[in-house]
């Protein structure tokens, strides 16, 4: 089943064009990785293709519906840029956070075992339930992303979307982080990531989306790492990408780069 489509979208922010024509699809059970530098569109894409803002031209489909009428919130979860300073001074527990993700379903708070069952399960799926009583604002950053997908995940959502969650953490929690999506993938659900640091992404999705603008590169990660989608769509940006964060600088163990990319299709 196709969860998401996109067919010749574009957007401008006032006369700035972001988005130029960009055509393709998430299947179902898909760990979709949005990759590309800086300021290249990818959090724009991403409120595109979850319906929250309608492009200039073109179309979005979610789970077969224009996405702007899509009604149907309980089966996509979306977990903004930086949540980790979300809640952070907050008087509430993480239970009662994740507790949030059944209340569309139970306007007026009358929760059933189900959804007791739910929550229970969404904290020991990210590993927190020891953290369940403690005040969501005394964790850690990477506790408090987990706090956030948990919630996600009792809200049984069939999508899950996240726009770069790893901002504010180091780089041990960033890679556990980045497993446990890896993890809830094989377990079914679709997740669609928006991520500027390549090599976590491609580690682990299913699928690579490269832009910058326009789509230079939508297929796996091993051809998206024989291709030279990634130094087009880098190309002039790349001096003044932060050079830590910048996949042509950072060792991961491809061969892509600026040393010339081998290409082995087309
Ligand atoms: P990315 O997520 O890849 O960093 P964004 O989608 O955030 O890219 O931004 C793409 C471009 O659109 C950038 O040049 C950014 O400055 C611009 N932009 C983003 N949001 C807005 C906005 N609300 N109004 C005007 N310009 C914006």
């Amino acid at each position: 089943m196709t969860v998401i489509s996109l067919d010749d979208v574009a957007f401008s922010y006032g006369d700035v064009p972001v988005i130029d024509g960009i055509s393709l699809d998430v299947e179902q059970g898909e760990f979709l990785g949005l990759v590309g530098p800086n300021g290249s569109g990818k959090s724009t894409l991403l409120t595109l293709l979850l319906g929250l803002q309608r492009p200039d031209r073109g179309e979005v489909r979610l789970f077969g519906e224009p996405a702007h009428q899509f009604a149907d919130g309980e089966r996509i979860a979306y977990v903004a840029q930086d949540v980790t300073k979300t809640a952070r001074d907050m008087p509430i527990t993480v239970r009662e956070v994740v507790r949030m993700g059944r209340y569309p379903r139970n306007l007026f708070g009358r929760f059933s075992d189900a959804d007791h069952e739910a929550v229970e399960t969404a904290l020991d799926r990210v590993d927190i339930v020891d953290l369940a009583d403690r005040r969501v604002g005394s964790l850690s950053g990477g506790q408090r992303q987990r706090v956030f997908v948990a919630r996600a995940l009792a809200a049984e959502t069939d999508l899950l979307a996240l726009d770069e969650p790893t901002v504010a953490l180091d780089a041990e929690s960033r890679e556990s982080f980045y497993d446990l999506l890896r993890d809830l993938n094989e377990q079914g659900m679709t997740i669609v990531l928006v991520e500027h640091d390549i090599s976590v992404v491609t580690a682990r999705a299913s699928r690579i989306a490269c832009l910058n603008k326009r789509l230079y590169f939508h297929g796996s990660p091993d051809d998206f790492a024989e291709s030279d989608a990634l130094a087009a769509a880098y190309g002039a940006n790349q001096r003044v990408l932060d050079h830590d964060h910048c996949p042509l600088n950072a060792d991961t163990g491809h061969t892509h780069g600026t040393g010339g990319p081998s290409r082995t299709d087309e």
